[in-house]
């Protein structure tokens, strides 16, 4: 876990909510509600910006030990990115030409 992407995460959900855009209906045949898919390529989108590996699986959460802290995932989710820097969600949508690495 690293608070800034999973805050950004947690942004990209709370827009969606505010502006109705929220979709929580299994996207395709992935399993998993399309609003995780918008709010990954939200984090992606700033994971890009901010330099930082793209995320490149969804994990579900299996369990959340509030005594430490400590998340436990369902392994294997689907994969988000295809090509090592495009967006399975958007189509075309390519992190490193939108936010190209600095010299
Ligand atoms: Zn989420």
């Amino acid at each position: 876990m690293y608070a800034p992407t999973d805050l950004a995460h947690e942004i990209g959900h709370a827009v969606l909510a505010n502006t109705g855009d929220l979709r929580g209906d299994p996207w395709l045949n992935t399993g998993l509600e399309e609003s995780e898919w918008q709010t990954t390529h939200f984090e992606n989108q700033v994971r890009s910006e901010m330099r930082l590996p793209l995320r490149t699986y969804y994990k579900k959460l299996k369990e959340h030990n509030p005594t430490t802290g400590e998340d436990d995932y369902y392994p294997d989710g689907p994969r988000l990115i295809k090509k090592g820097h495009f967006s399975v969600y958007v189509p075309n949508y390519d992190y490193k030409k939108e936010n190209p690495p600095s010299k």
